[in-house]
């Protein structure tokens, strides 16, 4: 795993591998302007993979002066609905961009069929019997040729009869497929006699029953892509293989000189990306549903206080590589915090309280402050904070027998309220099991700070008023697998054995009152702990709050 995990530098980045083609293909002219494609299937959610694939094809033509459609990869009706399709777009909005026309491959289900039936009267398509066992069986292998179908000569006037009658329901799912007819010997196994087409007896989300037979995908992307002239059609990897079959349609056909270029595709630890295997997460309840906040999906990460701003950086932090990558998750986190660092509102929570009396104040007196939003901002919007004799204050910034560099609350020693006074513990109250339930306190009034006479201590902490505090639940989350490099899961095992039990842990907190009144539209700090979004679960009664990430982390970009 160390050798595949890779960290990028906080430099700023070279030229990818993508922009150079670009550029070289817009400076000698073979292409005017360039056009992409970002092709989901609605099968699912998009993932933070998708993430990448989507700033690339739709940054580059941004870049480049070009245009992005979403091309929606819609030919396996039975796993495809429109709950896919939709959230798929409000995804691609949300992360910041917006296409040129929105398209589905079942647009083009006609042409398709219509140079079906060419490649069939040319004689380079048959419609074949065999089952698809027999068919598998045919292929061969790497090192061994493949053997023809007993159905491979059948007469161009058949095989068009056949496939007719395919199309019109004739037969069965399985009864029959069509396929291109090239070379069962072929040294690339994609070139042995490829499935144009197989018979599926299925309602589609957009063409109801019009068709009973489906173009694959091989048949399909290339040809898409020439139809609407996109210049420069990025995927990932894997596809590499399936090139030359994607030239080869667009050759024979004759028709727009679409090109196909692979990227890696980008792995993040400790959380997997594959569309089925988040399905069975949601579908068998390991997680809430799709936008679960641990989830690795845009609505999930979204849900959970990551913003698009942090997602692109992300994405071009991470540049494009031609190897497979395995990406620290740390990095992104790293991310949502620069983004958040500088625009998240901060305000005061205490999580695990202790009381704190204020013995010297005057007794139903509350003070305000006007506290900064953002300190980076200290001229910039206030937020209202009530001062009073009861206080609440974290547990863990109180230590009765404090080592000498403890700098925050102890028996007899000083610490400052933040943005308020400095305080002494002069007393330290416990319950009959001797647990600490009070400290009794006394303020100096001459800190305060707009007092002029500045004092400074060592410690400062923060602190809400008993009588304004807010409760809040606050979920906090951890990583959903206990695995850094998911796809080493041992093939013995499931992968589902590696959810970490202890990613989600509910809690509480209690915030000063501005927080309620917080409509950034984005994740806020609770100082001194972390980021943290409001979540759609909360009510009047109890605002419900998922932990963004942790405020610092040893983590840094090389
Ligand atoms: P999955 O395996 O999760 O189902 P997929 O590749 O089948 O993913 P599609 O909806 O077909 O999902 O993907 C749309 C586009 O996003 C494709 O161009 C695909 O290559 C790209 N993509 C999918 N996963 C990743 C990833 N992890 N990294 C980069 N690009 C990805
Ligand atoms: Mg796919």
């Amino acid at each position: 795993m160390e050798e595949r995990l890779q960290t990028p530098s906080e430099e700023p980045r070279k030229r990818n591998f993508l922009e150079e083609i670009i550029e070289n293909d817009l400076a000698s002219g073979k292409v005017k302007s360039i056009m992409t494609r970002f092709p989901p299937e609605p099968n699912g959610y998009l993932h933070l993979g998708h993430a990448k694939s989507i700033c690339l094809n739709f940054g580059l033509a941004q870049k480049y002066g070009g245009k992005t459609n979403l091309r929606y990869d819609d030919t396996n009706p039975v796993k495809e609905d429109v709950e896919y399709v939709d959230s798929i777009k409000e995804d691609i909005k949300w992360l910041g961009f917006q296409w040129d026309k929105e398209l589905y491959a079942s647009d083009y289900f006609d042409q398709l069929y219509a140079w079906a039936e060419q490649l069939i009267e040319r004689g380079l398509a048959y419609v074949d019997d065999q089952t698809q066992e027999e068919i598998r069986a045919g292929r061969g292998t790497v090192d061994k040729p493949g053997v023809n179908s007993p159905w491979r000569d059948r007469s161009v006037e058949e095989n068009l009869r056949l496939f007719r009658e395919m199309r019109d329901g004739k037969y069965a799912d399985g009864e029959k497929v069509l396929r291109a007819k090239i070379d069962m010997a072929h040294p690339n196994m994609m070139f042995r006699d490829p499935l144009l087409y197989r018979i599926k007896h299925a309602s589609h989300h957009r063409t109801g029953d019009k068709w009973c037979i489906y173009p694959m995908y091989d048949y399909t992307h290339g040809q898409c892509d020439s139809i609407e002239h996109i210049t420069h059609s990025i995927c990932t990897l894997e596809f590499d293989v399936h090139r030359p079959l994607y030239d080869w349609f667009i050759q024979t056909l004759d028709i727009f000189p679409s090109h196909q270029y692979e990227f890696a595709r980008l792995n993040l630890t400790y959380t997997l990306m594959s569309k089925r295997k988040l399905l069975e997460l949601v579908q068998k309840g390991y997680v809430s549903g799709w936008d679960d906040p641990r989830m690795p999906t845009l609505c999930g990460v979204r849900r959970r206080g990551y913003t698009p701003e942090a997602l692109r950086m992300f994405c071009d932090k991470i540049g494009v590589s031609k190897r497979d990558q395995l990406m620290d998750i740390q990095l992104l986190e790293w991310c949502v915090r620069q983004d958040l660092n500088a625009r998240a509102n901060r305000y005061m929570v205490v999580r695990d309280p202790v009381k704190v009396t204020i013995t010297n104040w005057e007794p139903g007196r509350v003070e305000y402050f006007d506290c900064p939003l953002n300190p980076a901002d200290p001229e910039g919007a206030k937020r209202r904070v009530p001062f009073s004799g009861e206080l609440l204050i974290e547990r863990a910034d109180f230590m009765e027998d404090a080592p000498k560099k403890f700098f925050r609350l102890k028996p007899g020693g000083e610490v400052r309220l933040k943005y308020t006074y400095i305080i002494k513990c002069d007393e330290v109250v416990k319950d009959a099991e001797g647990n600490v339930v009070e400290l009794r306190c006394s303020y100096d009034p001459s800190t305060h700070p707009q007092s002029g006479e500045w004092r400074s201590v060592k410690g400062t902490i923060h602190w809400v008023s008993v009588a304004h505090a807010r409760e809040l639940e606050l979920r906090l989350y951890d990583r959903l697998f206990t695995l850094a490099d998911m796809s080493q899961v041992p093939e013995d095992r499931d992968y589902k054995e590696f959810l970490n039990p202890d990613s989600l842990v509910v809690t509480s907190g209690y915030a000063e009152p501005a927080l309620l009144e917080d409509n950034s539209g984005i994740a806020v700090q609770f100082e001194r702990d972390g980021y943290f979004v409001k979540d759609k679960d909360s009510t009047d009664e109890l605002p419900v709050f998922n932990k963004t990430t942790s405020l610092k982390d040893s983590y840094k970009p090389e």
